[in-house]
């Protein structure tokens, strides 16, 4: 039941001062006083163009499958 702790390459991890609260990688919290944002989905039609897994303002996956 322990969750395992998956390297993320994304460097916004180890940033002090992220301006997101979301990893667009991992879909992780990276800033947590940062308060979540409501998309429309035009904004998450413009993330999955640029290939993020996960919406950094309200944390949902934009692309599923078997991308990894
Ligand atoms: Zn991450
Ligand atoms: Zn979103």
């Amino acid at each position: 039941m322990s969750k395992q702790k998956k390297s993320c390459p994304n460097l916004n991890h180890n940033r002090v001062n992220v301006q997101l609260r979301f990893c667009a990688h991992c879909g992780d919290i990276v800033n947590k006083k940062i308060a979540p944002k409501e998309c429309s989905e035009a904004t998450h039609a413009q993330r999955r163009k640029g290939r993020s897994f996960h919406c950094v303002d309200c944390g949902e996956k934009l692309i599923t499958g078997s991308a990894w």
